[in-house]
């Protein structure tokens, strides 16, 4: 019930409908001419015809179309039986059983005009039947659910698609539905009344009215025909009739741009032949394909009795005879009478025993076809959706590799840096070693020499005691000689008079001593009993006094700090001058002096006092301690109350001036008490902070000083000798970058600092490495050092900061500092360490 036909232009085609149920006279006429497929006869109408399955309720009722027809698909033949010994049959160019797959109808039926139309002929695929044979199932099946089941409307689409090229065609499509003589735009549904246009010359039919809208790809196709069903069936709701008794008409015209061949044109066109190629006029090919889902031919004359289904079948509805009468009449005018003759050819199929067999197999062919398109369409999702997956996975593991290489690379290198930075020490070693060996030969040969000169310092020292022993032999006999004169002499009394002076004013003194004793004894009683005085002195949170100076006596100190600490600023507070405190500090009793130096420092660590005690005179008294006591302690808490007054500018510049740095030098050397090198390291940091006196402090050995303390490896003294040492490399880069120009290597480098910085870059105690850290920054900021840096093997720890370091600022500076080096990135170079930006 598929029939078919193509014409050229304004050619005219011959027709002759079918059906399955109907018998009507089957003849075929060829149309004249020779396009297309099919050779001679390819111009005429090719009509097919399907058998459907049996339905559900067909089934049910046990019905049986063998009853009625008889396929004979291997002939191309259908039989109608009339009754149990008498049939009629009718020849068709296909015949299609119930098996046939839509692929396979598609394919024998549309694909053939669908290609004509491709090559610029207009076709027509027309679906005639009776009202449930399957028209529609097999014209306009979407295929949603299945794609096995797409008809041919979808096929066709499909096809013509993929054979234009938008760059150069076009593809647009109308959809309409024919009812009672009237023409209505399913795309439009209230444009109900589309005239038809017949150009007198050409006898193109046109629809001027009709929407025509342009496809671009095959969704978009799809949602058109749903519009259009949609449509269909509001309509028909509103006319109140059924899709059945309207005929559906799809037209896709296809335009297309054909390019032309020179030889060809010439042919044609023999006198432009000259003109050349560019001349030539580009061809543009319109055709149309027209799909047409007639309306049941059974209405007119339907009727419920089963024995007259077979002559109602052979009805038509009076559209459909009239258009088979005009597709007659225009066959008829045609010089060809078409070929295709009824032949009774009674009981063939059971003549030949293989033609059952061939029937299964085409049936079994058929069903394999669909369920090969079915699962080929399945496999083709699944590739795609593995695909995708495969896809997703490989962007994971990539990314995964990428991460892994990166963190593996970065233990790499780090592995091997460790391991140049060994093999460089190493070698430095060995290269000491020799250097050595070479030094002690040297000393051996010079020891001689040095054991003279030490005889002859002897010999001298030896005559001047001889001297001084002679010196003092001579004034105790001229003593005796003048005692003996002072019987009854006036010189002599003079000097009884001096001696009795000086007995009165000692006693004096000794009467203050223990009067301020008695006071100190009673104030710290009284401190213990009522602590009345908050504790003082201590850090103030903003790093301005970065000791946190202990200046209790040993004994005290398990009663805490403060209150000894209130007690003594409370001596000052309740009277005691600070003059008179300072001058205490040369008692003669130990004690009295521990205590005064333990006020002074106390009432140092206060920024208040600090200007009042150096005006005083305290800086000085204070560096007096230092210089004449033996005791530790009280150099210890001298030395801290100097780094108290040491945290202030103008103190600094006194403390150098005074002769502070040698002092504090030689109290660290003889330091046993790692408190004591605290306080000094603690100080000389706060002057390695001046920029002024960076030149002096280094001359007077304050740096030495500083390293020679590391010794103790208490990290209390570390972290100040860390804090010095970044103090100091913090102002000297500053000095270089703002008043420009080299000045040659820094004076940290100059005195060994190096080795122990590059040691203490990684220290395990954070304090000590962020000092260190930001030393090595600030010395790598001046090319000058770079040379020093990378023989001290300082640019494994500046890489190493710049990568791992916890702070950003620091992180930043290390990695800056590489960058802008030159030095250090041929360095990085030839090691072959990646720069980290
Ligand atoms: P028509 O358009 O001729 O009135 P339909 O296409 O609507 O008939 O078909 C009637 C019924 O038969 C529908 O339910 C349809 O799905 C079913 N049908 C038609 N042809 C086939 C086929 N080849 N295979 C399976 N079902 C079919
Ligand atoms: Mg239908």
């Amino acid at each position: 019930m598929s029939s078919s036909y193509r014409n050229a232009g304004a050619r005219a085609p011959s027709f002759r409908p079918s059906t399955v149920k109907s018998k009507v006279p089957q003849v075929r006429r060829s149309a004249p001419g020779s396009l297309g497929y099919g050779g001679a006869e390819s111009g005429r109408v090719r009509v097919a015809v399907r058998l459907r399955p049996r339905n559900n309720e067909e089934m049910a009722a046990d019905a049986d179309f063998a009853d009625c027809v008889e396929l004979q698909p291997e002939l191309k033949r259908l039989k109608l039986r009339k009754n149990n010994w008498d049939s009629d049959t009718y020849e068709f160019d296909e015949v299609l059983t119930e098996f046939a797959s839509q692929k396979r109808v598609y394919e024998v039926v549309a694909k053939p005009v669908v290609e004509s139309v491709l090559d610029g002929y207009n076709g027509t695929v027309m679906a005639y039947g009776q009202t449930g044979t399957g028209k529609t199932y097999t014209l306009g099946r979407l295929g949603d659910e299945d794609t096995s089941a797409r008809g041919i409307m979808v096929r066709s689409m499909e096809d013509i698609l993929s054979n234009v090229s938008f760059e150069t065609d076009s593809v647009s499509v109308s959809y309409l539905q024919l009812y009672m003589e009237n023409i209505q735009d399913l795309l439009n549904p209230a444009n109900d009344n589309i005239s038809i246009v017949e150009d007198q010359r050409t006898g193109d039919v046109s629809l001027p009215g009709a929407t025509v809208l342009e496809i671009r790809n095959q969704q978009s196709f799809l949602e058109l025909l749903r519009l259009g069903e949609a449509h269909r069936i509001a309509a028909n709701t509103r006319l109140n009739t059924e899709s059945s008794r309207s005929h559906g008409i799809l037209m896709v015209h296809v335009k297309r741009s054909i390019l032309c061949q020179d030889d060809d044109y010439s042919l044609e066109n023999g006198e432009r032949s000259n003109l050349g190629r560019n001349l030539a006029p580009p061809i543009i090919r319109k055709s149309k394909l027209i799909v047409v889902d007639l309306a049941g031919s059974e209405r007119i004359h339907k009727s419920g009795s089963e024995g007259h289904m077979l002559e109602e079948a052979k009805s038509i509805n009076l559209s459909l005879s009239a258009l088979g009468k005009c597709i007659n009449a225009l066959a008829e005018n045609s010089s060809h009478v078409p070929a295709m003759k009824v032949e009774n050819m009674l009981k063939i199929k059971e003549e030949f025993d293989y033609k059952s067999l061939s029937k299964r197999l085409e049936m079994e062919i058929d069903r394999l076809i669909a369920e090969n398109e079915r699962q080929q369409k399945l496999y083709q999702n699944e590739v795609e959706r593995i695909r995708l997956e495969a896809q997703k996975r490989v962007a994971e593991a990539e990314r995964n590799y990428v991460e892994v290489l990166e963190e593996e690379k970065m233990k790499c290198q780090m592995d091997y840096m460790e391991s140049i930075k060994k093999l460089e020490e190493k070698w430095a070693a060995n290269h000491q070693k020799r250097g050595a060996i070479n030094g002690e030969v040297h000393s051996i040969a010079s020891g001689s020499e040095e054991v003279s000169e030490m005889k002859a310092l002897l010999q001298k020292e030896i005559r001047l005691r001889k001297a001084a022993e002679e010196e003092i032999q001579n004034l105790n006999t001229q003593f005796l000689k003048i005692s003996k004169l002072a019987d009854g002499n006036s010189d002599g009394f003079s000097l009884q008079e001096i001696l009795e002076e000086e007995s009165y004013q000692k006693k004096k003194l000794e009467d203050e001593v223990r009067i301020l004793r008695n006071q100190l004894a009673e104030l710290s009683a009284e401190a213990n009993q009522t602590r009345r005085y908050p504790e003082r002195g201590g850090g103030d949170g903003n790093g301005k006094v970065p000791l946190g100076m202990d200046f209790s006596t040993p004994h005290s100190r398990d009663n805490g700090n403060g209150e000894e600490r209130a007690t003594l600023s409370g001596l000052h507070e309740r009277g005691v001058g600070l003059q008179k405190i300072l001058s205490l500090l040369e008692a003669e009793d130990a004690n009295v002096r521990i205590h005064a130096v333990k006020v002074v420092a106390n009432l140092a660590a206060e920024e208040a006092n600090q200007e009042k005690i150096v005006e005083a005179g305290g800086l000085s008294s204070l560096l007096m301690l230092l210089r004449r006591y033996e005791d530790e302690t009280i150099r210890r808490i001298a030395a801290g109350a100097i780094a108290n007054l040491a945290m202030n500018e103008s103190n600094q510049q006194l403390i150098m001036a005074q002769g502070g740095v040698p002092l504090l030098a030689l109290t660290a050397a003889d330091a046993e008490d790692p408190q004591t090198m605290r306080m000094v390291a603690g100080a000389i940091a706060n002057l390695c902070g001046n920029d002024k006196l960076q030149t002096r402090l280094r001359a007077e050995g304050g740096i030495k000083a500083l390293l020679g303390m590391v010794k103790c490896r208490h990290p209390d003294v570390l972290s100040q000798v860390a804090r010095g040492i970044a103090n100091f490399a913090k102002c000297e880069s500053r000095a270089v970058t703002t008043e420009g120009g080299s000045k040659g290597r820094s004076l940290l480098v100059e005195d060994g600092a190096l080795p122990w910085i590059v040691q203490n870059a990684n220290n395990e105690a954070s304090i000590i490495r962020r000092h260190v850290e930001l030393a090595l920054c600030h010395l790598a900021q001046h090319e000058a050092n770079a040379k020093d840096l990378i023989g001290g093997g300082a640019l494994w720890e500046l890489v190493r900061i710049s990568r791992d370091c916890s702070r950003e600022d620091i992180r930043a500076l290390a990695r800056q500092t590489q960058t802008s080096s030159s030095t250090f990135l041929a360095e990085m170079r030839r090691l072959k360490i990646e720069v980290c930006k």
